[in-house]
């Protein structure tokens, strides 16, 4: 098992050297060491998205269980799984991305609760071991719920069409994809992650901390994606996200 403290190679945000009367005094910019507050307003806002997100993920599956009654509906429903995960993949590429690249730690509204804990996560990567599950994935759960509940309520499975099955999966799996990539993200990062996290690190099926270390040992400019890591090898041999880049400072003049 590799040493999540191989992480702490390279650090984006190096501490500030004072030397005043009483010597020299190290200390990191205050997105560092005073990290934004998860209050006990969002802490139960986000359990409840979570509770009510695993309600919704539980009674889609169910469903698209019951739905499926031949070989072609069960194809698209595993298709749309396997498209979701992918998706999931991308989104949490995208995300990073954005989340590294673009923007400052203090930029109203986004900075200290978006971009923040993103470069914040270079400097202490160790870190996010010890957050509880609601701190990883609340955040996430509430911004997917909307579009979990907009597919169990607005997609007809029961007349059984393979594009409302391929729809409803795709759905699914991307927003459970989506909402667990924190806990991926982090399992990734333990010295010794749960017996179920190793197995599915093993098998591939979640971002394990060998693909994961290419991002924080390479300045953190490539292997962005988190919650499978598959889509990185290839995102990173075509150079897409320096290409994306390149392509918007060009239109940002
Ligand atoms: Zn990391
Ligand atoms: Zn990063």
């Amino acid at each position: 098992m590799k040493s999540h403290r191989r992480f702490r190679a390279r650090r984006l945000a190096e501490p500030k050297v004072d030397s005043g009367p009483g010597g020299a005094v190290s200390t990191y910019p205050a997105w560092v060491s005073q990290p934004s507050e998860h209050s006990l307003g969002q802490r139960v806002l986000e359990s409840v998205a979570m509770v009510i997100f695993t309600a919704y993920a539980l009674a889609l599956a169910v469903r698209l269980a019951g739905a499926v009654g031949s070989a072609a509906q069960g194809l698209a429903v595993a298709a749309g799984l396997l498209g979701g995960y992918l998706l999931a993949d991308l989104l949490s590429g995208l995300a990073h991305w954005v989340g590294d690249r673009f923007f400052e730690e203090t930029t109203p509204f986004i900075g200290p609760g978006f971009i923040a804990p993103f470069r914040r996560h270079h400097v202490v990567p160790e870190e996010m071991v010890e957050h509880g599950t609601v701190e990883l994935v609340g955040n996430t759960a509430v911004l997917a719920l909307p579009t979990l509940a907009l597919a169990f309520h607005g997609l007809d499975l029961a007349d059984g069409s393979s594009l409302a099955l391929l729809a409803g999966a795709l759905t699914l799996s991307a927003m459970v994809g989506g909402v667990c990539t924190n806990l991926f993200h982090r399992w990734a990062h333990m010295e010794r992650a749960p017996r179920l996290a190793r197995r599915l690190q093993a098998l591939g099926w979640i971002i394990t901390p060998a693909r994961h270390a290419l991002h924080h040992s390479n300045s953190f400019d490539s292997s962005y994606c988190i919650t499978t890591g598959w889509l990185n090898a290839p995102m990173d041999r075509l150079g897409v996200w320096g290409w994306l880049e390149r392509r918007l400072h060009r239109k940002a003049g």
